[in-house]
């Protein structure tokens, strides 16, 4: 039995910096996305506090030697971390679904675990990729060696508090770094805990620190801060364009943005099953209530099966009903806030009166509960120029575009601003080849929409979705620098 009061949830109090909880820096209020009502207040850090967390991960870093220990050995304590994650699923699922739109089955069953592996899968990179002896010479011996950048500043996204921390500090940890890292304001509390977690499993006290605060000030001081060797990344495209500008002006970092997406569900009529297809593109728009990177907020459909492709969609979502997070029962996310709630309810209410048309959905849900629940959305009749197809709503809201020739549904599938992810369905395997060699998207899925626990596999964005990746070896290797040597002899 997976549900709690949230009532009886323990929060961490503040900051996290060298191995202790600390305060400092005015209150902000964190509310519960479920019902409303206020969950706690979280300190603000101010750029003093930023600076305090910064010079005390750089100390830890030196004085405990984290950087130069054997990566084996780095590699067994985040394995111990990891099974220090699993044992405290409960308590951290719990955590995770007191203040996030993530309803308690999923953060208990999906998030915590899949933390703990990416953790696995990192410990398992440390002593695996390194540097290399190159050809050279005859009488030189060419080497490139590795070395991790110091401290790397994280500042992660309001959804999936953990998930986003484990494609952080994973990498970060293995390749000997410290890290500094900031959740977002909305969904502080979980991080801390996890850090907590990493200094019990024998991360030394200082070398993951964590600080709370909004982002303007907190996140750009920490950008910013001239301790911060790396930073890395993940929100929305306009505030990763702010970061990638302070991380230019102050000592020009190498930046890794995990930015905003609207990703294409590009259905051909030759797909297969019409009831697995619906199941699959509603779950592609739906999931955490569409506040999701990787969210599959287009349909581009062949127009043989649009209408009964349609149909299907709109009979699945019907049966959709809002509920609380903290309710084992419960499958349908909130909306985070009311700010967002304003946002994607804007987002449909312009496209509406430019022209398109609400198949199903279209509003808020009626009910008792006190959070903002949206109804999932399909709006067709749209085009390019539409808000609701143009930007990111994060919402549970799907426009659907018909096409006819396959050159046509791979031009609509482009988006002229982001590429983060795509998905085609067909059973014909040179028409998904084409496909996937030509959609200019970060990642590419055939038959299938969304990530899988295989953490070999990078995730990131073309275009405006971002630069560089996470999880993979490419995250790992991001996370080490590269330094040329040219012995003669
Ligand atoms: P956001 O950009 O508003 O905030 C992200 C983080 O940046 C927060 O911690 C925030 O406090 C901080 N921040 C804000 N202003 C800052 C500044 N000037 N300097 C430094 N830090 C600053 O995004 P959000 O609403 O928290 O998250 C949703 C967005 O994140 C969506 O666009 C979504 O697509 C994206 N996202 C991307 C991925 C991915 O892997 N590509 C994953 C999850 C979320």
């Amino acid at each position: 039995m997976l549900d709690f009061e949230p009532e009886d949830v323990a929060l961490p109090p503040g900051h996290f910096i060298g191995g202790k909880s600390a305060q400092g820096g005015p209150s902000l209020e964190v509310r519960r996305p479920s019902d409303g009502k206020l969950l706690a207040f979280v300190p603000d850090a101010s750029a003093e506090i930023v600076d305090e967390a910064v010079s005390n991960a750089q100390q830890a870093w030196q004085e405990s030697g984290w950087g130069h220990r054997p990566p084996r050995e780095r590699g067994r304590v985040l394995r111990r971390w990891a099974d220090l994650i699993d044992t405290h699923a409960g308590e951290l699922a719990r955590l995770e679904s007191v203040g996030s739109t993530r309803p308690i089955r999923d953060s208990f069953s999906h998030e915590v675990p899949f933390s703990a592996e990416c953790i696995r899968f990192f410990a398992e990179c440390a002593d695996k990729f390194g540097g290399d002896a190159v050809p050279t010479r005859r009488d030189s011996l060419g080497l490139i060696l590795t070395e991790p950048y110091g401290v790397v500043g994280a500042i992660a996204p309001w959804n999936f508090p953990l998930s986003m921390a484990s494609w952080k500090c994973g990498p970060a940890l293995a390749a000997g770094n410290a890290i500094v890292l900031k959740p977002s304001e909305l969904t502080p509390f979980s991080t801390v805990r996890f850090a907590e977690l990493a200094v019990q499993a024998g991360v030394p006290a200082g070398v993951f620190n964590v600080i709370q605060g909004r982002g303007a000030v907190a996140g750009s001081a920490l950008v910013k801060h001239p301790l911060i060797r790396k930073v890395s990344f993940t929100g929305s495209t306009l505030t990763g364009a702010a970061v990638m500008t302070d991380a230019a002006h102050h000592g020009m970092k190498p930046v890794t943005l995990e930015l905003g997406g609207k990703s294409p569900q590009l259905v051909y009529a030759d797909a297969g099953d019409l009831d697995t297809l619906a199941d699959r593109v509603v779950r592609g728009f739906t999931s955490n209530a569409g506040q999701a990177c990787v969210s599959g907020s287009r349909l581009i459909v062949q127009r043989g099966i649009a209408e009964q492709l349609l149909e299907k969609i709109a009979a699945m979502v019907a049966s959709v009903r809002p509920g609380l997070t903290w309710r084992e029962a419960t499958r349908y996310a909130p909306l985070i806030n009311e700010r967002q709630a304003m946002k994607v309810d804007a987002a449909v209410r312009d496209s509406l009166a430019c022209g398109a048309a609400a198949y199903c959905g279209g509003g808020f849900f009626e009910h008792e509960l006190g959070g903002y629940f949206y109804r999932p959305t399909v709006l067709t009749g749209v085009d390019d120029g539409m808000l609701a197809v143009r930007e990111e709503i994060f919402g549970p809201v799907l426009t659907v575009q018909v096409f006819d020739e396959e050159e046509q549904g791979l031009a609509l599938a482009d988006h002229p601003t982001y590429g983060l992810a795509a998905c085609v369905h067909t059973q014909d395997l040179g028409r998904a080849m084409r496909a996937t060699r030509r959609l200019a998207a970060g990642t590419v899925w055939v038959n299938r929409f969304g990530r899988t626990g295989d953490f070999i596999i990078p995730t990131g964005g073309f275009k405006g979705s971002g630069i560089g990746k996470d999880l993979g070896r490419q995250a790992f290797e991001s996370n080490l620098r590269y330094k040329s040597v040219l012995i003669d002899f």
